[in-house]
């Protein structure tokens, strides 16, 4: 009976998984899982290293219980794969496929070095819908509009359906697994953990009844409700998406059962089609552009005049202590859940880079260590998005306002209440600005601007002209 390593990575699931599939269907299979070498550029942050480690536990308890345990192991990743294939007898090597330049070229080597030693290498796409080649432009170009793009996702050919779980595993005896706290991954921040571990359940299955949860009761508001912080209203699988717990496959044939069975408003259901398709798209161009999480995509941006020095303006934005509700409860919620909703991302990104005049990278490294959904290709083209420099962004010199963000997207106040409870009992009227709260208004609030809550970091208009005289200067103006 042959026997195939099968090497797992972002795909921390047992459904839906094309290497495990053929590996069970052929013979004996030894799962292994090599742990990242710490040192590599954009390594885990340290709220992904919690959910990796959950996401881990999970994928051992399941697949020890269809007969073949994971195995851990730590080391040099091609060293570790032919040390085990000896150990094992495998002469098949199989994985999904790795975008992230750096680890698509350690595949290719990998490749080799399997090929040197006799053994078989068998790579499956599975972690975005569409190959990074296959969507081009009429001109065999790259899109670098997400419009076009996606109408090319769109009319391309349908993503093939998932497939089921193997039922049983054959496995083989011997290889020791390292124990999963050899990998290090529980964060050192004492409290973090336990923050993390209320606020989401991780796993195969909790990935599923969150896609079904979501199909049930968000997705038909979703076109409306996706904008509002203060509402359930998207459906939170970043995180599974990320570590596939769930792959892109499976959401993408939910939502297209949902759609055959003309369930759903069609406006919400595209919308949500187009948000899936924003994740290929910052894969496609991380793809194209491997510099994407260090440089700016529109080289003018290159000598932006950051104010990089000043470290007390970004660790109040890091705290959330920047005197604008709206900043501060995002910044909060991520503090606090290791998630931030779409709209306050965009709104806390701005503040940063507009408002305090901080670069966009500074952003970037603070959500890679606090974010769960931490990843390579969404952070950095959403961050070059926000800031004006990347593909199809938005424009540097279009400012949101943060006051009005707030109003418009919180209109209760829901959302920042439950984040800035300092601010809990403020009126409605005064919630997105209270420094313009009369003093009476904020002491039956208990509020002293100042002390219990901070004033405003900088001023709205006085940042405005600030931030559009340093893109003028980056572009030569006097
Ligand atoms: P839903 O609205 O339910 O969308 C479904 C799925 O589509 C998401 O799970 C996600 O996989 C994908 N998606 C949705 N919006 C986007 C988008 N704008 N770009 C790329 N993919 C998208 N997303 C990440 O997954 N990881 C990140 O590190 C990340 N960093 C971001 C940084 C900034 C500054 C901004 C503005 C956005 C970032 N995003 C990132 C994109 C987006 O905010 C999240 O994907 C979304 O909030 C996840 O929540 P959800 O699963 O409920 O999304």
């Amino acid at each position: 009976m042959p026997t195939t390593i099968v090497v797992f990575y972002r795909d921390l699931r047992i459904a839906d998984h094309r290497p495990l599939a053929n590996a069970a269907a052929r013979g004996r299979v030894v799962p292994l899982y090599v742990a990242e070498d710490p040192a590599r550029a954009w390594a885990h942050g340290a709220a992904s290293r919690w959910w990796l480690r959950e996401a881990l536990l999970d994928l051992q308890q399941r697949l020890a219980a269809l007969g073949a345990p994971l195995l851990l192991r730590r080391g040099n990743r091609i060293d570790t794969i032919l040390m085990l294939a000896r150990e094992t007898g495998a002469k098949t090597v199989v994985w999904h496929r790795r975008y992230e330049p750096d680890l698509a070229k350690e595949d290719a080597e990998l490749v080799e070095a399997l090929k040197e030693a006799g053994i078989a290498a068998e790579i499956s796409d599975g972690y975005l819908l569409f190959e990074p080649d296959t969507i081009r432009t009429g001109a065999g170009t790259p899109f670098r509009v997400f419009t076009p793009f996606s109408r090319a996702c769109l009319s391309a050919p349908t993503p093939t359906p998932p497939i089921a779980a193997p039922k049983k595993l054959e496995s083989v005896s011997g290889p020791a697994s390292d124990p999963l706290e050899a990998l290090k991954l529980v964060p050192s921040r004492a409290v973090w953990p336990e923050k993390l571990a209320s606020a989401w359940s991780v796993g195969e299955v909790s990935a599923r009844k969150t896609l079904d949860h979501f199909l049930k009761q968000g997705l038909d508001d979703y076109a409306e409700a996706r904008d509002r912080p203060d509402l359930a209203g998207t459906s939170r699988l970043s995180p599974y998406l990320h570590y596939g717990e769930i792959s892109p496959r499976q959401v993408w044939h939910a939502v297209l059962a949902h759609k055959a069975a003309g369930a759903g408003a069609q406006n919400s259901l595209h919308r949500f089609q187009l948000e899936v398709l924003w994740r290929e798209f910052s894969w496609h161009l991380l793809h194209q552009f491997p510099l994407l999480p260090e440089k700016p995509l529109n080289p003018s941006f290159t000598n932006f005049p950051w104010l990089e020095d000043d470290e007390a303006a970004l660790l109040a934005w890091q705290k959330g202590q920047t005197g604008y509700p709206i900043v501060d409860a995002g910044m909060r919620q991520l503090w606090q859940t290791g998630w931030m909703h779409n709209r306050v991302r965009m709104i806390v990104a701005s503040f940063l880079i507009k408002h305090l005049l901080i670069s966009w990278q500074k952003g970037e490294a603070w959500f890679w260590d606090t974010l769960v959904d931490a990843d390579l290709g969404a952070n950095a083209a959403s961050w070059q998005w926000v800031a004006g420099c990347g593909a199809d962004a938005a424009p540097y010199f279009r400012i949101f306002n943060p006051i009005l963000q707030g109003q418009k997207f919180d209109p209760d106040g829901a959302y920042v209440r439950r984040y800035v409870p300092e601010l809990s009992r403020l009126d409605d009227k005064f919630l997105h600005q209270p420094w313009t709260a009369p003093a009476s208004d904020l002491a039956k609030a208990g509020i002293v601007l100042g002390k219990n809550y901070p004033k405003p970091i900088v001023e709205h208009g006085f940042a405005r002209k600030r931030a559009l005289r340093a893109l003028a200067l980056s572009k030569g103006e006097k």
